[in-house]
């Protein structure tokens, strides 16, 4: 069975000042499996698919809270694939189960191997030595970017985005700016959030869509996994008023920062700004349990 394609809505959120923001809800496309994991995965697992394996096997690298690890295991499951989750951290291999992304993909089938941070550093070879033990496997990279993955992003553009002047996306690995640069109108400006710190994005970025219609913008608020107090207001604002659940790590910073570019005057008057809601809902339960630890204001479910 190959994976479809599946049309998502488009909803507004916001008209101020004449600008309108519209949400597009890729993370509808399944529960666990995010909006651009799914289409980052589409032409990896449908190639490789096509070439009849007799034991399908998806071999995919991340860490203990990774949504493309979630999404993965998912598709498996959906799928009938075997997954194994190569995961960050040897100290998490007596105690995966208190994790709830590791025990919710252990729970769609994957098996998990830890490893120290010094291997998974190094994953060329941690990539080569897994080849050579899994001869017939598909090796995806670590937040599932690639050439294939960057393709299929074009499925998050289709006749209904058109007419917008911005199109914006978190950036973690870049692999979807990619692809929405790659396949964006002529007219169409590209906005990228980063939720890490990483100066080397943009070359990225650049080297798969081979176009300079994208801008990347600081989204990072203290780093990576770091989660603001102010943003879990957002998020719970957003949630209250518009009944759309924004996920901390990516898209919560992304519209954090386009309503603040918004106040600021940064979009031109009558602008159409269309945002992807990439997903990343799963991530909630892990940051929540964190937040508790921490006794701090939990994002609402
Ligand atoms: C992985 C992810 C992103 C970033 O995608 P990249 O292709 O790695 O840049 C954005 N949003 C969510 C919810 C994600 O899970």
């Amino acid at each position: 069975m190959k994976i479809p394609t599946i049309s998502i809505p488009i909803t507004q959120i916001l008209l101020q000042k004449n600008i309108q923001l519209f949400l597009k809800r890729e993370d509808l496309i399944h529960p666990q499996i995010s909006g651009n994991k799914y289409w980052k995965l589409f032409y990896n697992i449908n190639f490789y698919l096509d070439q009849n394996p007799a034991n399908p096997f998806l071999i995919t690298f991340g860490g203990a809270f990774s949504n493309h690890i979630a999404a993965t295991a998912a598709l498996g499951n959906e799928f009938q694939l075997k997954t194994m989750g190569i995961i960050r951290g040897e100290e998490l291999r007596n105690k995966w189960q208190e994790n709830p992304t590791l025990k919710l993909a252990h729970e769609n089938g994957m098996e998990f191997r830890f490893v120290s941070r010094e291997e998974y550093r190094d994953k060329d070879s941690l990539r080569q030595l897994l080849q050579k033990e899994f001869p017939e496997a598909l090796i995806i990279p670590e937040g599932g970017t690639n050439e294939l993955a960057v393709e299929g992003i074009q499925f998050m553009l289709n006749s209904d985005t058109k007419s917008f002047d911005y199109l914006c996306t978190a950036v973690g690995t870049g692999g979807t700016i990619a692809g929405i640069s790659k396949f964006a109108e002529e007219n169409q400006q590209v906005l990228g959030f980063k939720v890490v710190d990483d100066d080397s994005l943009y070359n990225k970025v650049l080297a798969f869509s081979k176009r300079n219609n994208f801008k990347l913008l600081e989204a990072h608020d203290g780093g990576y996994g770091k989660i603001s107090d102010e943003n879990i207001r957002f998020i719970n604002d957003i949630k209250e008023g518009h009944r759309i659940q924004l996920d901390p790590i990516y898209t919560g910073k992304m519209m954090m920062r386009i309503f603040e570019m918004i106040e600021n005057n940064y979009f031109p008057e009558g602008s159409n700004i269309l945002a992807f809601h990439t997903g990343g809902l799963q991530g909630i339960f892990g940051a929540n349990e964190m937040l508790k630890k921490q006794n701090r204001e939990l994002i609402n479910l």
